[in-house]
């Protein structure tokens, strides 16, 4: 959007720091990030929506985006096992680990926490409750490890957008103090724009709560949780991890038990085995985009993306 110049950077100084590009790991953190660097600065994101996080690898070109990028932000190393490397080379004031975040962890344990009391009260489970056993839920992936209990899809939280949206005004306030008031202003904005779109949401879903779905991969708890939609799970917990003979039989007669009524697919991954389950049933296929490609930039991105995903949700289930 701005382009540095000589000139510019002369009249402004040497004490500021001029053209704070800001660069995202996925676009939806770009959503939200361009709410807040509207008319202050531009925002680029770094993962084409083809790509999904949990198996991207980086180019030569990404990481010269990294170094020449005024603030990075990111999930953190639970979602983003790929960046963790170029993440460690980068000075630490041009990086804002998401993870890391007091408000936005305390979000995602606690709903973790919810969880595993449903489980243990739905299933009887012999184990009780304890803070301590993390590590029997860890798996390895590519040499990282994972706690899949935890839900990192946090762009899919309003709620925690709104920490999100604060954590960047602040770390970009600080990088260009002079646009201060234009930052807080976008803010606010941003949170009043998020407040009005969700309300809307929550109507538009009041017909369809009750139908119960499928999704391909355990990403949309938070969005779920706050409408209030009728989950029945989904195939795999993280999608670069086909699903079992077992899972998928154990769906197959769940989808006529449960009365499903949507299976929904994903545009990064290919699931064959969607259509093969929704032949035989009554259930339809749905797509669902946890990335928005087709929602663009811009300081309404963030609503535009929570409408395009409810649309999606809707569509296939008022069927
Ligand atoms: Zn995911």
């Amino acid at each position: 959007m701005f382009k540095k110049t000589t000139l510019s950077l002369a009249l402004l100084g040497a004490t500021t720091i001029a053209n704070a590009d800001v660069l995202t790991t996925v676009k939806p953190l770009g959503f939200i990030a361009s709410a807040i660097t509207d008319g202050v600065t531009n925002t680029q994101v770094l993962l084409p929506t083809s790509a999904s996080p949990h198996d991207y690898s980086l180019k030569p070109s990404d990481v010269e985006k990294l170094q020449s990028a005024n603030l990075v932000v990111w999930v953190g190393e639970e979602m983003e096992s790929f960046l963790e490397k170029s993440v460690d080379n980068l000075a630490k004031e041009k990086v804002l680990t998401l993870e890391d975040v007091e408000e936005i962890k305390h979000i995602v344990e606690h709903t973790k926490e919810e969880k595993e009391e449903h489980h243990d009260h739905d299933h009887k489970h012999e184990h009780k409750h304890e803070h301590k056993h993390d590590h029997k839920h860890e798996h390895k992936h590519n040499g990282h490890d994972h706690d899949h209990d935890e839900d990192w899809h946090i762009w899919l939280s309003p709620v925690a957008s709104e920490k999100i949206a604060e954590q960047i005004a602040m770390r970009l306030s600080q990088q260009m103090p002079e646009q201060k008031a234009k930052i807080e202003e976008n803010l606010a904005n941003f949170k009043v724009a998020l407040n009005t779109k969700s309300a809307e949401i929550a109507k538009q879903f009041e017909n369809v709560k009750e139908k119960g779905y499928y999704t391909f991969h355990d990403a949309y708890g938070y969005f779920e949780k706050t409408y209030g939609l009728n989950s029945l799970g989904s195939f795999t917990i993280n999608p670069t991890i086909a699903p079992g003979a077992k899972t998928l039989n154990a769906i197959k007669k769940n989808i006529a038990k449960n009365k499903a009524v949507c299976l929904f697919a994903e545009p990064q991954f290919t699931p064959k085995v969607i259509e093969s389950l929704s032949k035989g049933t009554s259930a339809k296929v749905g797509q669902l985009d946890p990335l928005g490609a087709k929602v663009e930039l811009g300081k309404d991105a963030y609503p535009q993306f929570l409408q395009y995903l409810a649309d999606q949700f809707s569509e296939c289930l008022a069927k």
